[in-house]
């Protein structure tokens, strides 16, 4: 049971720090930094945390100057619980006239991950100021490169043992697809693996007039891209959900020669890393059977980039709990599956924790356009729920880290 009168004060110290948080985040929204380039950013972050008075404090990942980890404690021993804020922008101009523009022309925080940082210090500072009262510790992870996908920021974070005694975690996205105010959750898959196909297929090139003495890949290839939709349609039960998108073709030089190989690159995504682990077979299977078919050879490679997002249900109910005592029923929902992807899953692979997701939509603050875009902007309203939400989660998770 969440315990009220802790809730309010968590609720009412975000509530004053509203306007540092969103000087916070307009900060970094000024100056963004592409994944593993995040060094003003991480400096930044560094230079909060040590005026919190925090002194375990680490900086640099991934052999670069990226990224930042730092531990609350509390007077108590107890569980660890991780937060964790990713502080990558992207490639994208911005197109919002605004005081606080991108002035790195080209770059911008469009997926609001200058959002989540300015959120997790906020939190910070209310778990540093209760420190005396936390029954455990709180491990703040920063982490870069959560766009890029190879080599991804968290998996690069959790071999460097970011993970190691932590009991349970959670992440939050700010998302302009959902009102400002509501807080989403979802208790198993949520969000979906990304990962890359490729496959080349070899014949011998000829002249397009004699394909008799030739073995032309490219009628293979068109087969194959075809064939591997099947995977979708009649392998995979249609209550999971899984895609297969070819998304580049290339073969030859010109029209009268029959190219000597094909090569393929497509998108593999899944919702469940049953459904996922068993891609390649199928992929290897179809392309090799149809590459024999036609007298061709084909070679299969598949590259996991993220896992699937898949949220603890016992943590999930936690943060439940958390979202019904900080925002109440009437703004709490369910969210949908998301086909999209996020790195927080190699977090998940390995310790108990949820991911959940913070509205920050609103049409009459221009807050509506969707990530990535170059008109993406946040509600700042949401900045303060987010911050409320995380400490008021971390609180709950030291009490109870399996919910
Ligand atoms: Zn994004
Ligand atoms: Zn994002």
């Amino acid at each position: 049971m969440m315990d009220a009168r802790r809730i309010k004060k968590i609720k009412d110290m975000a509530r004053n720090l509203a306007p540092e948080t969103v000087d916070i985040r307009r900060r970094l929204h000024a100056r963004p930094e592409l994944a593993w380039r995040e060094i003003e950013t991480s400096g930044y972050v560094e230079r909060r945390l040590a005026e919190l008075g925090l002194t375990d404090i680490k900086r640099g990942f991934g052999g670069t100057e990226s990224g930042v980890t730092a531990e609350i404690r509390g007077s108590q021993a107890g569980p660890c619980v991780a937060l964790r804020a990713d502080m990558d922008a992207l490639p994208v101009r911005e197109e919002n006239d605004v005081p606080y523009r991108s002035q790195n022309e080209g770059t911008m925080h469009a997926c609001g991950h200058d959002g989540h940082v300015a959120i997790l210090l906020s939190a910070a500072k209310i778990l540093a100021s209760m420190s005396p009262e936390l029954p455990g510790r709180v491990r703040l992870i920063f982490q870069p490169a959560e766009e890029t996908g190879l080599p991804s920021g968290a998996a690069e974070m959790i071999e460097e043992g970011v993970l190691d005694g932590v009991d349970s975690i959670g992440g939050l996205h700010l998302w302009s697809f959902v009102e400002t105010g509501k807080v989403q959750w979802r208790a198993g898959p949520v969000m979906a693996s990304s990962d890359r196909l490729s496959v080349t297929i070899r014949g011998r090139g000829g002249h397009g007039a004699m394909p008799h003495a030739a073995v032309d890949p490219t009628v293979a290839a068109a087969s194959c891209i075809g064939a591997v939709q099947t995977i979708t349609s009649r392998e995979i039960d249609p209550i999971d959900t899984a895609v297969v998108s070819i998304g580049k073709i290339s073969a030859g030089d010109t029209f009268n020669v029959i190219p000597d190989s094909v090569g393929i690159m497509g998108s593999l995504r899944s919702f469940n890393p049953d459904v996922r682990g068993k891609m390649e077979e199928r992929l290897r299977r179809i392309a090799c059977g149809i590459a024999s078919a036609y007298r061709c050879t084909a070679e299969t490679e598949v590259t996991y980039m993220l896992p699937c997002v898949v949220n603890d249900p016992g943590v999930t109910n936690l943060l439940k709990e958390t979202a019904l005592a900080v925002v109440g029923p009437d703004m709490t929902e369910e969210s949908p599956p998301l086909m999209v992807s996020e790195d927080f899953g190699a977090y998940l692979e390995r310790v108990p924790g949820t991911f959940f997701f913070v509205g920050a939509g609103n049409k009459s603050k221009g807050a509506d356009h969707p990530h990535h875009s170059p008109r993406f902007n946040i509600d700042e309203d949401a900045l303060a729920e987010g911050a409320a939400m995380m400490a008021s989660f971390a609180l709950a998770a030291m009490e109870n880290p399996r919910g």
